[in-house]
């Protein structure tokens, strides 16, 4: 009788403990009358002032380009005597490009490092905020003094003498951004913007690069000093 008793203890410690590793969804539901768990996300502090906080100047641009990045080329033609230095890049997980008109998909590597580094963290971000996985677009990368040339005759504050001509340096629009769902509601873009903009900060504080709020082209311009 007594042996009994303890194989049917057995048996019922064997059931309790398949109950326990398996069904997670009815083991680990809330007992009647206890709320469920809310899912905890960070706020959305953004950044107070754009212009303010991302005020690196041309010439320091400039001067970190011309220290990390490649000799500027005259046309497209000599990207090919550049091309043990320079990267070319194309639209990935972390981020989607614009057609280029006036830019080639060139980068040097650091520059490509620091593109795919924003591009994963701003995805963290927003999934730590609780908002759609989106992609950052980049909207210009290498520029050659031909398509400077292009460039000036359209747009009068196009510089000549732009960090853009060393392969460090790319823009990323604020306006826009890619939803990885296109068929899911649209997330508000201002809350993408202070979202990025908080990405661009911390890296910019950790020495990653320098960033110009383009207020006219609606983008960061970004250089790296990696
Ligand atoms: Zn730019």
């Amino acid at each position: 009788m007594v042996r009994k008793w303890v194989y049917a203890g057995v048996l019922a410690l064997a059931v309790a403990a398949c109950c326990s590793c398996g069904g997670r969804g009815t083991a680990e539901a809330a007992p009647a009358g206890v709320a469920e768990p809310r899912a905890v996300y960070n706020k959305i502090l953004g950044v107070r002032n754009f212009q303010r906080t991302f005020n690196d100047r041309n010439d320091v641009h400039l001067s970190a380009a011309v220290a990390k990045g490649i000799t500027p080329l005259g046309d497209r033609e000599e990207a090919a005597s550049a091309a043990e230095r320079l990267l070319r890049i194309a639209p990935n997980g972390y981020y989607a490009m614009d057609s280029l008109a006036h830019s080639i998909p060139y980068l040097v590597p650091s520059a490509s490092v620091l593109l795919t580094k924003i591009g994963g963290n701003f995805q963290d971000s927003l999934a730590a905020k609780g908002l759609p996985e989106h992609r950052i677009i980049v909207t210009s990368v290498l520029r050659t003094k031909r398509d400077a040339q292009r460039l000036s005759r359209r747009n009068v504050n196009a510089t000549l003498n732009s960090a853009h001509f060393y392969g460090t340096t790319f823009d990323v629009s604020y306006r826009r951004f890619e939803p990885a769902d296109t068929a899911a509601a649209a997330a508000d873009p201002w809350k993408l913007k202070m979202v990025l903009a908080e990405v661009l900060r911390d890296l910019r504080k950790k020495e990653w690069c320098y960033i110009k709020y383009e207020v006219k082209q609606g983008c960061f311009h970004i250089t790296t000093r990696l």
